[in-house]
């Protein structure tokens, strides 16, 4: 039998406020364990949440930009179970009435092409602390930074049928947040997390099949492979005749497999309730006026823009528009040049060649856009060739230098005076008799060879469109 696979997404998003969710401790990463606490985020008895407006606005953005209802009236509920990183006993989330609901979310994928992914909802929550794990001294011990931090939990509809839509749709969710700046989006300090949803069902089926949930997977590669791992195992249980349970897994990345963690726990197993010390969040159309006045560009509009504006290809807008600040880095390389197709392909191919290789990102570029543009403005006015070009910028990655003092240093401008070029093509051809009479005799691969020879004398700074000519006419000659 054919399966078919269903996955759903859900995704904490950390948003980007300056003090907690229902305190005035600050979300700053990093400082010492239990430095941002107070009676409220450690849960002491007696004191009072407050909800913080700027993490309402945020959630409002998020809301907005993934084309969702917002709801008019919303409530807070209190979340009941026990951990030691959750010193209230619950955690208050919003459950009943969430914020916002009924969005969707644009995604391609290779070969499928366009596809909208639905949005369940959108709520607001409070982040739970983080148990610090000593094994060597037999000891757990207690961070409650985190608690109180403002999170949105994203839930999408299963809507998603293979580990490269999930991968599609986590990429355009992490970016989307990015864009409208209510997510630093860090995946390594837990500020974008995933737990993912995945059943099977016969093909043609309309039924959901029984799931697993992966929790926090923290990197897109995790969440695909993943995925694909839980495919095929549930594939396997279902093909052995077994039914696969309903359960909570991790994805363990060294070993390459999901392993049991718990019985899947149901909504009633919460205890859900109001909690009575919030009143009803109310969002009057106002407010969502003002924040929908302020939305900067999204990634879909931007990529449209480029398009238009700059002639770029399809792939090309989409690659530099899936970071906001790759597309930032783009624009302003391109404030003062016109060849935008050469800007784009020097950054998809080589600037983030060499970011992929550092494993790092655009902001941690070696080379600024400043001098970035800098080059590119040497290529356009015919300034330097394009393999001197490519040595340029790895001198530029090394040491973060101009690029036209090191052109200027090492004497690397473009050869293109055509006496001078044919005096030095007359010496390579003397230089190389045999193949000269080789290419005289039907060999004409050897064009090559000579280009290179020049190259090579040159040290790559000929004008090839000069070279060419000279090279053609003189071979042909003395026939
Ligand atoms: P929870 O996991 O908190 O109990 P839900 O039941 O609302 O919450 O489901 C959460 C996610 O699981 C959603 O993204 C939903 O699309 C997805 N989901 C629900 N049922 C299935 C299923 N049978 N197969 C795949 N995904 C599912
Ligand atoms: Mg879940
Ligand atoms: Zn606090």
């Amino acid at each position: 039998m054919e399966f078919e696979p269903v996955i759903g997404l859900e995704v904490h998003a950390q948003l980007k406020t300056a003090t907690k969710i229902f305190c005035a401790c600050p979300t700053t990463f990093g400082n010492a364990p239990n430095a941002n606490t107070c009676p409220v985020c450690t849960g002491m008895p007696g004191v009072l949440p407050v909800l913080n407006q700027k993490a309402v606005t945020f959630a409002i953005r998020a809301a907005l930009a993934t084309h969702c209802t917002i709801a008019e009236e919303s409530r807070f509920d209190r979340k009941n179970y026990f951990y030691p990183d959750l010193p209230k006993g619950y955690q208050i989330s919003q459950y009943a009435a969430p914020i916002a609901e009924h969005g969707r979310l644009e995604i391609e994928t290779e070969p499928a092409g366009a596809k909208t992914i639905g949005i369940t909802r959108i709520h607001m929550e409070e982040d739970a602390g983080k148990l610090i794990h000593d094994p060597s001294r037999g000891k757990s011990l207690v961070d409650l930074n985190r608690t109180g931090i403002p999170l949105i939990e994203i839930v999408s509809e299963p809507d998603m049928r293979s580990p490269a839509e999930a991968g599609a749709y986590l990429r355009k969710l992490h970016a989307i947040l990015k864009y409208i700046d209510v997510c630093d989006g860090n995946m390594e300090q837990g500020s974008f997390r995933c737990d993912a949803n995945i059943s099977l069902r016969p093909a043609g089926h309309t039924a959901l099949g029984t799931r697993t949930e992966l929790k926090n997977l923290n990197s897109f590669r995790h969440v695909e492979k993943a995925v694909q791992y839980e495919i095929d195992r549930q594939t396997s249980v279902l093909a052995q005749g077994e039914a696969v349970v309903q359960e909570t897994r991790l994805w363990d990345p060294e070993k390459n497999r999901t392993v049991s963690m718990r019985g899947k726990e149901e909504a009633h197993d919460y205890r859900y309730f109001p909690d009575p010390d919030l009143v009803p969040l109310i969002v009057d159309n106002e407010w969502i006026q003002q924040v929908s006045d302020h939305m900067p560009e999204l990634p879909d509009e931007k990529k449209a823009r480029f398009m238009a504006r700059y002639q770029l290809s399809d792939y090309d807008a989409r690659v530099l528009t899936a970071d906001i600040h790759l597309a930032d880095f783009f624009e302003t390389t391109m404030s003062d040049l016109s060849n935008a197709k050469q800007t784009a392909n020097w950054i998809t191919t080589t600037l983030l060649g060499l970011l992929n290789a550092k494993g790092i990102d655009i902001t941690q570029s070696p080379v600024s856009a400043d001098n970035f543009a800098a080059l590119m403005g040497l290529l356009e006015s015919n300034t330097i060739t394009a393999t001197v070009a490519k040595t340029v910028f790895e001198d530029m990655a090394q040491t973060g230098i101009d690029p036209k003092k090191i052109v200027k240093q090492k004497g690397l401008e473009q050869v293109s005076d055509s006496t001078e070029l044919a005096t030095l093509v007359d010496t390579i051809l003397a230089e190389n008799p045999d193949e000269v009479t080789a290419f005289r005799n039907g060999k004409n691969k050897l064009f090559s060879f000579f280009m290179g020879q020049v190259m090579k004398q040159t040290r790559g700074k000929a004008d090839p469109k000069t070279v060419t000519p000279i090279l053609q006419s003189k071979l042909k000659s003395e026939k």
